[in-house]
């Protein structure tokens, strides 16, 4: 079934035709406000009857706020699928978290949203609907706009639903749309190196954030089972290109883990890896889930890697932590209803 949502402006005036034709931009400008079509009332309710459920979104199912302004959201997809996005406001604008998969079969040690697996790719439709729905939620239209930046860092692997992701990129980027600039885009990857190629010669422009986590092949084995597949060398070669293509500043994450990344010598090598390119470190305090066996260091150890890390000139700070009083978030919200049992893996609804 067509979904309205996964359709630039272009195309749904040659999928919808309707009279006069300033009638499909009311259709148009309705669901990048987050309506559904039964919710636009520019629209004769004829018409309205006749679209019936061609535009499918996603429905923010529950809302938790943090003291800090921040929010976390868990959504409710058309079949019933649970995925999970957080809100921080900045004070140069409002980050969206969007989730690009429903689980992800990539597997990190550290990370809940993978334990279950992949389930299924979200749409761009799906992708877009979340934008939509916070932004409706928090007052915001297609004209003001209340979600500035996106950072596709929720559940799921970006680079591993390519197709759908560069589509999603375009629609909310589209001038006739929410129109959210790509420059304020972050892609997040565990590095599937062939896509960041991809993604490169696409031009997009959105910054590229790259999940390192290690600086030994062994070590981030260990912890990413997708560094069986790529070496660092061959990421950090993608990570150049990317650079080298689009003169974007990269990111590399960098999760802080007791006993595993943050001694000495990986400041040495850290250091030898990020020459000849512009990047910065983003470092993250581990946020330990339960189901995993890894530990987070303490703020005093995080404080010392990254001072370790400037005094050789390396770019690095310790990432802005929000909403810990509204619990973990990657993935963890998910689970936690999965673990409730007030839903299956897949979304149906134990009552
Ligand atoms: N699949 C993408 C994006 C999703 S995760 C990627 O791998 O980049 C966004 C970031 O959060 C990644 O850097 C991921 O490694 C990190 N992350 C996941 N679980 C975490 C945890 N429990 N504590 C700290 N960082 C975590």
């Amino acid at each position: 079934m067509i979904n309205l949502l996964d359709l630039t402006y272009d195309e749904l005036s040659e999928v919808v035709k309707l009279e006069p034709s300033y009638r499909v931009k009311q259709l148009f400008a309705g669901l990048q406000s987050g309506y559904k079509i039964s919710e636009i009332s520019a629209l004769p309710l004829p018409v309205r009857e006749a679209l019936g459920d061609y535009a499918v979104g996603v429905d923010i199912d529950e809302t938790f706020r943090s003291v800090d302004g921040s929010e976390k959201y868990l959504y409710r997809l058309s079949d019933g699928n649970i995925i999970e996005g957080v809100y921080m406001p900045h004070d140069y604008g409002n980050t969206l978290c969007v989730s690009t998969q429903v689980g992800c079969r990539m597997g990190c040690a550290f990370c809940a949203s993978g334990i279950g697996g992949l389930v299924r790719d979200l749409t761009p439709g799906e992708m877009l609907g979340q934008v939509l729905s916070v932004n409706r939620s928090h007052g915001g239209t297609i004209k003001d706009r209340k979600i500035t930046n996106l950072v596709l860092m929720g559940s799921g692997e970006p680079l591993d639903n390519y197709d759908n992701v560069i589509k999603f990129l375009k629609l909310v980027s589209s001038k006739d749309g929410i129109n959210i600039g790509t420059r304020n885009i972050s892609l997040s990857t565990c590095g599937i190196v062939e896509n960041i190629y991809r993604l490169a010669d696409e031009n997009l422009g959105v910054t590229l954030s790259v999940s390192l986590h290690a600086t030994t092949d062994e070590t981030r084995r260990e912890l990413m089972p997708i560094a069986n597949k790529y070496t660092l060398a061959q990421l950090i070669a993608a990570v150049k290109y990317y650079f080298a293509k689009t003169g974007r500043r990269i990111i590399f994450e960098y999760s802080m883990i007791k006993g595993k990344n943050i001694d000495y010598f990986d400041v040495v090598r850290l250091e030898r890896m990020v020459k000849g390119f512009s990047c910065h470190v983003n470092l993250i305090m581990l946020n330990t889930v339960k189901e995993k066996n890894l530990q987070g260091c303490t703020l005093a150890e995080a404080r010392r890697f990254s001072e370790r890390l400037r005094s050789r000139n390396i770019s690095a700070t310790i990432r802005k932590s929000f909403g810990n009083d509204i619990g973990g978030a990657c993935g963890q919200l998910r689970r936690s209803r999965i673990n409730d049992k007030k839903t299956t893996e897949k979304g149906e609804k134990n009552e």
